[in-house]
């Protein structure tokens, strides 16, 4: 049986993860922070079970960004990798980017549109929430 396994890490490969399950969720942000903490106009997190996941040596430097949450970049390259909520503390949130082959998860929404950058146009059929969604009781 193969073992479905989903890996990544940052751009300069000091910090390095594994999922061993399918992610629970898949999602674009469109909000202010995710834009400052990235440098991109949305930023996109797959959320993994806590008991699936593993960072394999170091682990992200993490920054209190609001009440909320804390978010996790590498110390030596800067790379955007993670999202920690209290409120969703059985999961791990990774940044779509930092995994090797992103393009095997599907985000399932876009969250925070109403702040997204005004040229952006969204240019599927996913769900739109002007702030968080209804799939989680995110805060962050
Ligand atoms: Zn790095
Ligand atoms: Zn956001």
């Amino acid at each position: 049986m193969n073992e479905t396994i989903f890996e990544g890490g940052c751009l300069c490969g000091a910090i390095r993860y594994r999922a061993t399950a399918a992610p629970l969720r898949c999602v674009i942000c469109h909000c202010a922070d995710c834009r400052k903490h990235s440098g991109a106009p949305c930023l996109s997190f797959v959320h993994f079970a806590i008991d699936s996941f593993e960072w394999m040596d170091d682990e992200p430097t993490r920054y209190r960004s609001s009440q909320y949450a804390e978010r996790g970049f590498c110390p030596k390259c800067g790379s955007t990798l993670s999202m920690h909520e209290e409120i969703l503390g059985d999961r791990v949130q990774v940044t779509l980017g930092s995994l090797d082959a992103p393009s095997s998860v599907k985000p399932q929404d876009h969250v925070w549109t109403d702040s997204a950058v005004t040229w952006f146009r969204i240019n599927d059929s996913l769900p739109r929430f002007p702030r968080s969604s209804d799939a989680v009781p995110s805060k962050a």
